[in-house]
């Protein structure tokens, strides 16, 4: 039992075998046989925004995932797999061999230190936007579109009685 689908990850690559590193990453997500791999888009080749000049071309791609791991565990999973194939963080923005990244869990909107989804820049990117709109319909990315955090005031309490943070869904640009 793997649950359901909407939930969608980024995948980029610009160092090394840029296709292969997307493609086995696919695999080593089913390998534990606690995620499934729904949809892939096709793979797309995109300037490099950001980070130092001069660097190679990426290739991207959006896939949808079928898994009940938490959005915590998935995305330690998508660290583990980063890991497998040697990406390192030296330089901020820099070429890496793969770039996995959490863009949409269902309707949830996380706002915690190490977890924003959505994913707080994925609008902006035409290489995640593009790649997301192929397999994903017009209508589940409208509601995607609206999903936002709800900033509450710090003097209303959260249902249950929580601290008052940043969690929930405002329905503004
Ligand atoms: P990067 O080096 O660009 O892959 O960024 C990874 C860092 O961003 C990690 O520290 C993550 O905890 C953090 N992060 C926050 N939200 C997300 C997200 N939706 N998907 C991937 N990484 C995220």
């Amino acid at each position: 039992m793997v649950g359901v689908g909407g939930i969608f990850i980024a995948l980029g690559s610009n160092l090394g075998d840029r296709a292969g590193h997307i493609r086995s990453a696919l695999r080593e997500l089913e390998e534990a046989g606690d995620v499934r791999v729904l949809r892939c888009s096709s793979l797309r080749e995109t300037e490099p925004t950001g980070g130092p000049p001069g660097q190679p071309m990426y290739l991207n791609a959006v896939a949808e995932l079928q898994t009940e791991l938490s959005p915590a565990d998935l995305l330690a999973r998508l660290g583990e797999i980063e890991q497998r194939h040697g990406r390192e963080r030296t330089v901020r923005n820099g070429p890496r061999t793969l770039d996995l990244d959490l863009l949409l869990y269902r309707d949830q909107v996380i706002d915690e230190p190490e977890l924003t989804v959505p994913h707080p820049r994925m609008w902006q990117r035409r290489f995640v936007t593009e790649p997301l709109a192929e397999i994903c319909d017009a209508q589940r990315l409208a509601a995607a579109r609206a999903l936002r955090p709800m900033v509450l005031p710090r003097s209303q309490p959260l249902p249950g009685g929580g601290p008052a943070r940043s969690v929930g869904n405002r329905n503004s640009e």
